[in-house]
């Protein structure tokens, strides 16, 4: 394998963008005709990285014509107007709900900021770059791009956030998913297969559109799934989307059980929800030990919990 990038059938590569950790969050390259798209680009830190894998591939930065992002979470997005800035014939294909927050990004980086604090935002993001609205498309539900021939398909999927798409690939019956259909880290790979979980991060988690744009999703019949958080899966896709589903509602549970638990509602719902993932790690035949397991869990845990909360919290808002 090379170190810097997985090659995939149909002009697809895995990129690592280096975010926290190896394998945490992908880019995704697709060529095609000698020209290149992003989808994902990783944090500010992750461009140097996806343009050396461009110039592995002898292909210069004006030969890229898209950069997509799945949804304009940091992970995702945060490095897309540095990477627009060094690409001068790119443009930028985001949902309609993102496009301002990636003209002007000075909102997105204050909400950021609320939770992680200025000092981490900036190590962790730098100056995320704003993108002249001239360059940006807006892809809305079934919009449709024509990629040097290559027919890319925007499904709009609610659900783990409003500002998402997922982008169908058709020529190789491929779909990105961005984090709508989970995570599936290959740390947790077993005999058995790959380990799957949702994401549900704040602020605009919903379960019930989180279900419906699964469903969707597999009604494509695609077969494979790109998720950024990371790589490829293949083979019984509907299989995973029953894992989703099933941990949807789990969590959904579990959170309705935390809030009876007043101050201890957080640590409570934390430590819960790490049980119920190592539980189903386990039958998964996952051969790491409990606490290597927690510490590959850990953020996501502590962000799924707060993104459920959050949620809890304005349904019961609405219902009183
Ligand atoms: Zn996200």
């Amino acid at each position: 394998m090379n170190s810097l990038y997985e090659d995939q059938d149909f002009g697809i590569s895995i990129l690592d963008t280096g975010y926290l950790r190896a394998r945490l969050a992908a880019s995704y390259l697709l060529v095609e005709q000698g020209h290149a798209a992003f989808i994902d680009t990783g944090t500010n830190a992750s461009v140097r990285h996806l343009l050396s894998v461009l110039r592995e591939k002898n292909i210069a930065p004006e030969q890229v014509d898209y950069v997509i992002v799945t949804h304009v979470h940091l992970d995702h997005a945060g490095g897309a107007g540095l990477l627009m800035q060094q690409c001068p014939n790119a443009q930028l294909v985001v949902h309609p709900r993102g496009a301002p927050h990636m003209i002007d990004p000075s909102r997105l980086m204050a909400g950021v900021e609320a939770v992680y604090g200025k000092t981490q935002t900036e190590a962790l993001y730098g100056q995320v770059q704003p993108i002249d609205g001239e360059r940006v498309i807006q892809a809305g539900e079934h919009f449709e791009l024509d990629f040097q021939g290559r027919l890319l398909l925007f499904l709009d999927t609610p659900g783990h956030a409003l500002h998402h798409f997922c982008v169908w690939d058709a020529f190789s019956r491929s779909l990105f998913t961005g984090d709508t259909f989970g995570l599936s880290y290959r740390h947790f790979d077993s005999a058995q297969g790959a380990f799957i979980f949702p994401t549900t991060t704040p602020v605009q988690f919903d379960p019930g559109a989180l279900h419906a744009s699964i469903k969707r999703l597999l009604e494509l019949k695609p077969q494979h799934m790109f998720l950024t958080h990371y790589g490829k899966l293949s083979g019984d896709l509907a299989a995973f989307a029953e894992e989703l589903h099933y941990l949807i509602d789990e969590f959904v549970r579990l959170v309705r059980l935390a809030s009876e638990h007043g101050e201890q509602r957080h640590a409570f719902l934390t430590e819960q929800m790490m049980v119920l993932l190592l539980a189903r790690l386990q039958a998964q035949g996952c051969s790491l030990s409990e606490a290597e397991c927690r510490s590959y869990l850990a953020m996501d845990v502590e962000l799924n919990a707060q993104g459920l909360e959050f949620w809890w919290d304005k349904t019961q808002a609405i219902a009183h």
